[in-house]
């Protein structure tokens, strides 16, 4: 029999990822902090409910795509927590990103109440949330993740499994950190351009049309040239997640020279105002530091 599915967190990606397990006939209790947020989920026939007590108390695994730790730890812990309605045999899958070091302690301490904590972060944004195409990269127990894969390929193209618990979590910190750099480098390299007052277009048009031509350079191309960002992936999250891969680099002994520089400047767009917007916004560092236009 099909396992009851609890969801918490209906952000960019959760809101999608969970309209997806709901369209692939699961029964689904959904929970999120701003309630509106669960309406279009209600619509398609889920349970919403108030709290993530109830959550727990509803289902066999639940699901969880929230903000990051400090915000999953409220949620297991607080007065009507997760662990408040969870039960022996239950199987918690925490698709947000964190720390390994996070999953392997999340996983050891429900193991002991015998709860199976599966870290499976994904890679891919809005658009591929929304067309179930997203990369699942999955740690925790092997068989428990087989098990899973028809659950998370009703949000993935693909379940990649990475190792032990906290592999997963491994895994996307590498890869957020290339996607993190690509991305600055893009707009140094346009800012660049701008200064030499290129047409922001052709510029986008010349680079794409050689061997750097990619699905996430595509993407960024029209906020570059709109200079609009509307979140896909916001920009307060990329920072979490380079200061998520300098911890991981430090303690597992990997250089990250271009990581460090980086970091500096999501971080000092987060002090520019666009926490909120989409991290290409990363480009307004440039735009400030740039010597005014002559006359
Ligand atoms: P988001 O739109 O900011 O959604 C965050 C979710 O966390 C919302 O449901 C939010 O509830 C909830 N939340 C925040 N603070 C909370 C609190 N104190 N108590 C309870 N719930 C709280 O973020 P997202 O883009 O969906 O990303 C979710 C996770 O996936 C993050 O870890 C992010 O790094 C990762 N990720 C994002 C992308 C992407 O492209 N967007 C791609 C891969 C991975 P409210 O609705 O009430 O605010």
């Amino acid at each position: 029999m099909a396992p009851k599915i609890g969801f918490m967190g209906l952000g960019i990606m959760g809101q999608p990822m969970a309209q997806n397990i709901a369209k692939a006939g699961y029964e689904l209790t959904v929970y999120n902090r701003s309630p509106e947020k669960t309406e279009p989920l209600a619509d398609t026939g889920a349970t919403v409910v108030v709290n993530p007590k109830e959550v727990a108390e509803a289902a066999d695994v639940i699901i969880m795509m929230l903000a990051g730790p400090e915000v999953i730890t409220q949620v297991l812990d607080g007065p009507r927590g997760l662990k408040a309605g969870m039960r022996e045999g239950q199987t918690l899958i925490n698709m947000s990103t964190v720390l390994p070091a996070f999953s392997r302690q999340l996983y050891n301490k429900l193991q002991k109440v015998s709860i199976t904590v599966i870290d499976a972060p994904v890679h891919g944004s809005r658009k591929p949330a929304e067309e179930g195409a997203l990369v699942v990269m999955a740690g925790g127990p092997k068989d428990k993740v087989s098990e899973l894969e028809p659950l998370l390929l009703t949000m993935g193209k693909m379940v990649v499994y990475c190792g032990d618990a906290g592999q997963g979590s491994s895994m996307k910190m590498a890869v957020n950190l290339v996607l993190g750099a690509m991305v600055a480098g893009l707009c140094e390299a346009v800012n660049l351009g701008q200064a030499c007052g290129l047409d922001t277009e052709t510029m986008l048009t010349t680079m794409l049309s050689g061997p750097m031509v990619c699905p996430l350079f595509q993407f960024k191309k029209p906020m570059l040239i709109d200079d609009n960002y509307p979140a896909q992936f916001a920009l307060k999250h990329m920072t979490k997640d380079i200061r998520f891969a300098l911890q991981t680099a430090d303690e597992c002994g990997a250089p990250t020279p271009v990581g460090h520089t980086i970091f500096q400047l999501y971080r000092q767009s987060m002090g520019l105002d666009q926490g909120d917007k989409d991290f290409a916004a990363v480009k307004k560092v440039f735009e400030k530091a740039s010597d005014p236009a002559p006359g």
